[in-house]
């Protein structure tokens, strides 16, 4: 490395007599360059000694061979600058070393477009997400045989191809119903099955992954459940796909990062599902964030759907929320839908009844779209 200036000992301008300002602001960007150079080479060795300690399983950080690496400094200053500013400007460049470091660790994330390209689908039974845009309707919760065969019985003959219905419900309060459980699922399942329809429905737990498993066609995190990472994992290697709501107060990368943890255990079947994130309105239970489907459909390869109930709460707006997340480029809807909302167990402000659903079908062009 060739050095000029001060900083390979050449003579100091500033001695020369006559000397011109010109010349010593040339001397001042040699000088720059000089440190520039100077603070690259001690980047490379940081990325060097990166390797090595990852090698012999040395932390990254390790604050006290930063105290004396500083104190070292602050003994050799022989000023002008103060030892106060000597330690801020050499805290600056380790403080940037280590950003390097942890920069170099933090891997482009495998849902991301950039390291996994374009768009891909994914299989619910035998109804592809990621392609036209699909529509998931059914109740809140599976309160009992002759509820779900009613709304089976309407899916089938609107064209509708998924059903959804929660088991095993992750309440707010402890003292609202809680689901069926095992019999909720095996009603849903017979449902699905009397009707050619393909069902999803919640998993809260990791102990219950291979049941619901064993009858869903799709397993659903809720958005209670999506920093429950041990949940993802055990989702992500049940050989389902697995639909991940976003979590209600979830940023999109904490979003993708959920989604990455299921995507690491060797599935890429996974859509995501914007619901709505908690905002200070009250007039909607949540505010569907139609940003958030614009931006995801841009960053990741994943399919992306909006539940466009639990993000407002209400009825009366769901034909134009549906319309906006499709517009922002959302792969499908999904409904809450009961026979007869005033009495559903749970969530029944904002479930339509089913001939509210067949306009809402009409309204937003998704019945067309599921024509068989
Ligand atoms: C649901 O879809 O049944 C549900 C509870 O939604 P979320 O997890 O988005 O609240
Ligand atoms: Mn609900």
């Amino acid at each position: 490395m060739v050095l000029g200036g001060a900083l390979a000992g050449a003579p100091l301008l500033v001695h020369a007599p006559h000397v011109t300002l010109e010349e010593l602001r040339e001397e001042l960007q040699r000088i720059n360059l000089d440190l520039l150079e100077l603070l690259s080479r001690r980047a490379r060795v940081v990325e060097q000694a990166r390797a090595v300690k990852e090698r012999d399983g040395i932390p990254a950080h390790v604050p006290e061979r930063e105290q004396a690496m500083l104190d070292a400094l602050v003994a050799a200053n022989r000023g002008p600058f103060p030892d106060e500013t000597v330690r801020r400007l050499f805290k600056e460049i380790f403080h940037a070393s280590l950003a390097l470091l942890e920069s170099g660790r933090r891997q482009t994330l495998k849902v991301s477009r950039a390291s996994g390209g374009s768009a891909r689908t994914v299989r619910i039974g035998g109804v592809t997400i990621g392609g036209e845009p699909v529509v998931i309707a059914g109740p809140c919760a599976v309160e009992d045989e002759a509820q779900m065969d009613t709304v089976g019985r309407r899916l089938h003959e609107l064209g509708v191809p998924l059903l959804r219905g929660g088991a095993f419900k992750a309440r707010s309060s402890p003292y609202a119903f809680q689901g069926l459980g095992r019999r909720g699922l095996e009603i849903l399942r017979d449902t699905g099955r009397r009707y050619g329809l393909a069902v999803v429905t919640e998993v809260t737990d990791t102990r219950l992954v291979e049941l619901v498993a064993e009858h869903a066609d799709a397993l659903q995190i809720g958005s209670r459940n999506m920093h429950n990472y041990e949940l993802l994992c055990e989702a992500g290697r049940a050989g389902k796909p697995v639909l991940l709501k976003r979590g209600l107060a979830a940023t999109l990368e904490e979003f993708l990062w959920a989604a990455e943890y299921v995507v690491l255990q060797g599935t890429e079947q996974v859509v995501l599902c914007e619901r709505g994130i908690r905002t200070f309105e009250t007039q909607t239970r949540n505010t569907l964030d139609v940003s958030a489907i614009a931006l995801l459909r841009e960053q990741t390869w994943l399919p992306v759907i909006a539940d466009v109930s639990h993000a407002a709460g209400r009825k009366d707006i769901l034909p134009a929320l549906a319309r906006a997340a499709l517009a922002a480029g959302a792969q499908g809807v999904m409904v809450e839908v009961h026979p007869c909302p005033a009495v559903a167990r749970s969530d029944a402000q904002q479930q339509l009844d089913l001939d509210e659903f067949e306009r809402l079908l009409d309204a937003t062009g998704l019945r067309r779209r599921n024509d068989p």
